[in-house]
């Protein structure tokens, strides 16, 4: 990873380039920032600056052998760490870190959220455990492979039990030769004070909204009222502006889908319906399961009586109509058959059912019940 790949933050850049060329490298410092400012990218960047043989003033080369390898994820001297949920067969970072390079191949900004979904569960918190801090001790006691630093990455210190933290601390305070800790962290009260009096802090700011405006406008190719309204809405936090067009791209699919499915569904024309539940079992299964969830929002909300306009779809004047016309055909008749009918879709399609005989399944059954108007 670059510096020129990185939003902004040129200060920060400014100052770890320097720290290298005053050689000056302090062996633990603490990236501090909030979340989706680049903290762990600029640590990332930082530590291929460090091992790049062929680098400049401002940057790494990005083309020598060392900074292929780093951006390859694979730099025998660059170790990372990071909470991950334990498990019988998920002990330490080593065990998921497939998870970990494609999360970061997916983008260099990303939520404890987006990184949690990756592994698999959204709703559990990760942890940094005991056996992960003896790993850090074996890796960083060895000798470098490549003569030069060895450096750790940790992401969410703050995540670390106090167990964990205590030994992570005794390397600090007595690190092997060359050796770096780079520890990336969202939260300093949940730092323990020994390990945050004996880091170096490198304080990594919230990005100005003007600079995340221009980059999605350069970068993303937004129109710049879009662009402005995202780097508004996520404050500078480019994770969260990131992830809200991902939601808005979903939430246009969703609503689209929706009216077409319903309209053909009160027509009760199977072979349209056919072609629908055939164009939509070829999206995937997260995006199918995304969208029974909107389906059974958009039932809801016909019951309350009105469509709640996100802050990121905006309803044209058509959709509008639809749903105000279809509104009437969800009453306290069909609204708790029909709620269950996407439920159990919901089930069947996390355990792998079929989805083109699931949804075709669900769209006769939903033929049925919209006949019921009050
Ligand atoms: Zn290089």
């Amino acid at each position: 990873m670059q510096f020129k790949e990185i939003i902004g933050q040129e200060p920060v850049k400014k100052h770890l380039i320097d720290t290298v060329k005053e050689k000056r490298i302090s062996h633990a410092q603490l990236f501090l920032g909030p979340e989706g400012s680049g903290n762990l990218p600029l640590a990332i960047a930082y530590a291929q600056y460090i091992f790049c043989t062929n680098k400049d003033e401002y940057d790494a080369c990005g083309t020598c052998p060392s900074c292929k390898k780093v951006q390859a994820f694979s730099h025998p001297d660059l170790h990372f760490s990071y909470p991950i949920h334990l498990q019988k067969s998920t002990r330490t970072s080593d065990d998921v870190f497939a998870d970990w390079k494609k999360q970061l191949e997916t983008s260099i900004y990303f939520s404890v959220q987006d990184w949690y979904k990756t592994l698999g569960n959204d709703n559990k918190q990760g942890t940094i455990g005991t056996e992960e801090s003896q790993r850090i001790v074996k890796k960083i006691a060895l000798k470098s492979y490549e003569g030069g630093y060895k450096i750790l990455i940790m992401w969410l210190p703050e995540m670390m039990n106090l167990q964990a933290s205590n030994k992570l601390l005794k390397i600090i305070e007595e690190p092997p030769k060359d050796t770096l800790f780079l520890l990336v962290s969202e939260n300093q009260e949940k730092i323990i004070p020994t390990i945050l009096s004996r880091t170096q802090l490198v304080k990594v700011p919230r990005l100005k909204e003007a600079i995340l405006t221009d980059y999605l406008i350069r970068e993303k190719g937004l129109p710049k009222n879009e662009a402005e309204t995202f780097a508004h809405l996520s404050e500078g936090n480019v994770a969260l502006a990131f992830s809200l067009m991902e939601n808005k791209e979903q939430a246009s699919f969703n609503l689209d889908n929706f009216i077409k499915w319903m309209r053909l569904c009160y027509m009760r024309n199977v072979g349209e319906t056919i072609d629908w539940v055939d164009s939509m079992a070829s999206a995937g299964r997260e995006t199918q399961k995304n969208f029974l969830v909107f389906t059974l929002g958009m039932f809801r909300q016909s019951i309350v009586g009105h469509y709640t306009n996100s802050e990121l779809v905006v309803l044209t004047e058509a959709q509008q109509q639809f749903l105000e016309k279809f509104a009437p055909f969800i009453n306290h008749k069909n609204i708790l058959p029909l709620t269950e009918v996407i439920n159990d879709a919901y089930y069947h399609l996390e355990r792998n059912a079929n989805p083109k005989i699931l949804l075709l399944d669900v769209s006769l059954k939903i033929f049925a019940y919209l006949k019921r108007k009050v």
